[in-house]
């Protein structure tokens, strides 16, 4: 069972007021970033976060039938999740920055989040965001392990909302030993935005040798499931515990 009234401290990134603290202050902030997972992936995902029935920021990387079901929930709020890096590893035939925008804009239109895969990010990319109708950009990550106390900021052109975000999965498996996502839920303070993956959810990575060495399981659901650590430990743990606003007994 959930802590009375958890859910409801759950909100989306495109709430947040650089003008008002309450819309964000006593919040938490779950953001998932697809990175191109297979469907099961997500929907064990999506089915955590129903029945948990929190808030929460999709990024989206790829066209999924599951695009309708995440639109049918109005907790659940989509962004894009453009990716960069074949334009910067000089891919033949990768277009252009603006390209990769309009490409995720056709799939979800209605998107105004916006976190780069691999957070690239420039001040001509956040123009381009700007240009595409962007409100909120998602791309600076301030690891909690940095004791910063984070906070919404403006863009120097006003029409741009900075969250940055203090955890992420992986990069948490990277530093090992930090705070868990319920930790920093439950006793930390200022703007408070997590990233998650479905691949490391269903998974449920332990060590990023667990996700490396798992590599050729992470395309069908069975083997997936094959792959995933029992627990306890680790990420779809945390994510859990982080949902109920408690450990699981
Ligand atoms: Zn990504």
């Amino acid at each position: 069972m959930p802590r009375s009234g958890w859910s409801d401290r759950f909100a989306r990134i495109g709430e947040i007021d650089v003008q008002d603290p309450q819309t964000w202050e006593s919040r938490l902030f779950l953001t998932i970033d697809l990175d191109w997972a297979i469907d099961p992936a997500i929907e064990l995902c999506l089915d955590m976060l129903d029945d948990a029935g929190v808030a929460a920021t999709l990024f989206v990387t790829h066209d999924t039938p599951l695009l309708a079901r995440i639109r049918s929930n109005r907790r659940l709020e989509l962004g894009v999740h453009p990716n960069f890096n074949r334009l910067l590893d000089g891919e033949a035939g990768s277009g252009s920055a603006e390209a990769v925008m309009h490409e995720l804009q056709r799939l979800v239109p209605e998107a105004r989040a916006v976190r780069s895969h691999s957070m690239t990010q420039s001040s001509r990319l956040l123009d381009l965001f700007v240009r595409c109708g962007m409100t909120h950009d998602c791309n600076h990550f301030v690891p909690v392990q940095s004791g910063i106390t984070l906070k919404p900021y403006a863009h120097w052109k006003r029409a741009l909302t900075r969250v940055p975000y203090c955890w992420e999965d992986d990069i948490d498996l990277e530093y090992g030993a930090g705070p868990s996502p319920l930790d920093i839920a439950t006793a930390g303070t200022g703007l408070r935005v997590f990233d998650f993956h479905p691949i490391h959810l269903a998974l449920n990575t332990v060590s990023i040798e667990h996700y490396e060495t798992t590599r050729s399981a992470h395309r069908t659901g069975e083997a997936l499931r094959e792959a995933a650590a029992p627990g306890p430990g680790g990420v779809r743990d945390r994510f859990a515990a982080l949902l109920q606003g408690r450990m699981s007994s």
